[in-house]
């Protein structure tokens, strides 16, 4: 869930709830519940050898530089080398991130992260070459190429076709440099984003009717507290948060409209027809995907309405139901129930079990290994993830496991990533091994839908049946409905520059105010938006990276699909679902989907996710009658 970044651009959708970080009061360290990374290197030592061979290996790949053109012999040497140097320095990389995450307090282990990275780094320039050769060489003399070698085009056919597609948005030598020149520049409105909102920003402090005294109501403070069950105390850490936002409008302003023109420019010089188009390039998703997202986000809102006003007669709510009242649970049992690590195995093997004999023998195979730093512990980094940049070995999962139903369905959504890179490292070269984050969060949300599913059906009380039921329902919520609006948002957002009209922060909060309106059905008498909470954008780190946030609502909407089709043995589901993990980055992410039985630009997909939230609720209801 949290965003990882490695070589091989592997990267993670970051996590959509901020972690509350470890306890500081954890448990002696067990060695059953710590990763064993001696299986990565056997001793530090051994990764500081393997660092300066693969740092030697690195500094001579520019001595292939126009050798690719001579012959298919030639090409594949060349990538055969810029490969193997890849494939070692993800493997060193991987080592020194999960190192340096088992306690981030420790200077060597910063030390050795930095080593990683100045190698990526070294690599990436040793190698920057590459594309506009490949590029230079042309569509013809490749394809010619791979007819004479099969291994360049079992192995290498798919990357040299990705990186050849992007002929058409290559601009000649002088203006490449100058757009590389540019790029510091253009990246600066993260950084001054980040500033402001992570560090200059006055928090300020609140007190609760409980007693309870807020020092610093910042973001993961707003995270917590906007749960409380008492509703003028909610109300209140509302309008203390977003009031403070409210009043560096301007500011955030200036910076999310630096950060559009940026993209603006980038689509402009490289001759997409817009921002969008440029941003979806990279995955060769079309435009039609995000579009019919959107549109089908619309067309489910009466849906999304039903759960609101469901939220709203089971919290008792009198008058108008407010966007304060989003986070607080609709269900809570008296005695939650608990989760041991070994709990979650085993109901994580007995969910999983509808994939298939394959995949359960896999998962097995990584509980029985110590591939898991699983418990919270001072100095550890916080929230989960799964790290799978050790090729030839196995994958590593970081997790903080604190026995609650959140930990149990954070542990299958993990190793639902980790299955997928054994599926995938089984059946792919290293080459065409990196899978995008459009596939793979459905395996991983896949999972936490079906584990929802048995949840439900094996709950030992009503109670705990609409506890899952509700967080089924609150998951739908803050995954497809409210990602797809700030899709939307971007999209509005970009069209406007695109039209000529400038954004300041009080424009951008007007846009901001429709969508909101208009997704919480304000003028339906659904809910009553404050126009004082409008500034929420300006909270959004994920604005900041490009289009990016659609990918979990897609992903969601695929999950609810596969999972439906797999739950209901409609035939050959499971198999074409398996394929598809299998297939890691094979193909282009959209044609994957495809030869699963699904075409992510139609309105299927997402018609499968509304089914299930009106299957939840359906649920609700009926239990709800049986009082
Ligand atoms: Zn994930």
């Amino acid at each position: 869930m949290k965003k990882i970044v490695l070589v091989a651009a592997l990267a993670f959708l970051p996590a959509l709830n901020a972690s509350l970080g470890a306890d500081a009061a954890s448990p002696p360290v067990n060695p059953a519940y710590m990763w064993d990374l001696s299986e990565l290197y056997a001793t530090p030592e051994a990764w500081t050898a393997a660092h300066d061979k693969t740092l030697a290996d690195a500094g001579k790949l520019d001595s292939f530089k126009g050798t690719l053109g001579k012959s298919a012999t030639d090409m594949l040497t060349a990538l055969n080398a810029i490969s193997a140097a890849r494939k070692e320095t993800d493997r060193l990389y991987g080592y020194a991130s999960l190192k340096r995450d088992e306690d981030v307090n420790i200077a060597p282990n910063q030390e050795r992260l930095q080593l990683a990275q100045a190698l990526s780094a070294t690599l990436g320039e040793k190698t920057s070459w590459l594309t506009p050769e490949i590029l230079s060489v042309g569509a013809e003399k490749v394809k010619a190429f791979e007819a004479q070698s099969a291994e360049l085009k079992s192995r290498f056919g798919f990357v040299l076709d990705n990186i050849l597609r992007a002929a058409p948005h290559t601009l000649g030598a002088e203006a490449e440099n100058v757009i590389a020149s540019a790029s510091n520049v253009l990246a600066q409105p993260d950084n001054i984003y980040s500033t402001l909102a992570n560090g200059e920003v006055p928090f300020p402090a609140l007190s609760l009717s409980d007693g309870t005294k807020i020092e610093r109501l910042d973001q993961a403070a707003y995270a917590h507290y906007r749960q409380a069950s008492n509703r003028e105390d909610r109300k209140k850490v509302f309008d203390a948060f977003w009031g403070i936002w409210k009043k560096y409008e301007g500011t955030f302003g200036a910076s999310l409209n630096t950060q559009v023109l940026a993209e603006e420019f980038d689509a402009k010089v490289r001759k997409h027809p817009n921002a969008l188009s440029d941003a979806l390039f990279t995955d060769n998703m079309p435009e039609a995907v995000y579009r019919q997202l959107v549109a089908q986000a619309n067309a489910g809102l009466p849906t999304f309405h039903r759960y609101l006003k469901l939220r709203k007669k089971l919290l008792g709510i009198k008058g108008d139901l407010g966007y304060y009242d989003m986070y607080p649970s609709m269900f809570t049992i008296s005695q939650p129930p608990k989760f041991t690590v070994e709990d979650s195995e085993r109901i994580g093997l007995d969910v999983t079990s509808v994939y298939g004999p394959e995949y359960t023998a896999m998962l097995k195979r990584g509980f029985s290994g110590r591939w898991m730093d699983v418990l919270p512990r001072k100095g550890k980094q916080s929230g989960a993830y799964m790290n799978p940049a050790a090729y030839d070995v196995h994958p590593y999962l970081l997790l903080n496991h604190n026995n609650d139903y959140e930990s149990l369905s954070t542990l299958v959504h993990e190793w639902g990533h980790a299955v997928h890179t054994m599926l995938d490292d089984k059946t792919q070269p290293y080459e065409t091994s990196g899978y995008s984050t459009f596939i793979a969060e459905t395996a991983s949300i896949s999972n936490e839908m079906l584990l929802n599913d048995y949840m439900v059906a094996h709950a030992k009380s009503k109670a705990e049946k609409l506890f899952y039921l509700g967080e089924g329902l609150e998951l739908i919520r803050t995954t497809f409905f409210r990602q797809t609006m700030f899709g939307e948002f971007q999209l509005a957002i970009h069209e406007e520059v695109e039209k000529g009209q400038a954004l300041s922060g009080k424009h951008l909060s007007d846009i901001y105010c429709g969508l909101l309106k208009h997704y919480y059905g304000d003028d339906k008498g659904v809910t009553k938006i404050d126009p004082a909470y409008c500034v929420e954008w300006e909270f959004i780190p994920h604005f900041y990276y490009g289009f990016y946030v659609y990918q979990y609502a897609t992903s969601m909407a695929g999950a609810a699909a596969f999972t439906n089709a797999i739950e209901t043995k409609k035939p050959g589901a499971r198999d074409r679902f398996i394929a598809m993990l299998k297939a890691g980055g094979s193909d282009y992410p959209i044609e994957l989907y495809k030869k699963a039985g699904l075409d992510m630009a139609s309105p299927a997909p997402y018609q499968a996710l509304i089914k299930r939230m009106n299957h939840l609720m359906d649920q609700i209801d009926a239990l709800e009658k049986q009082k």
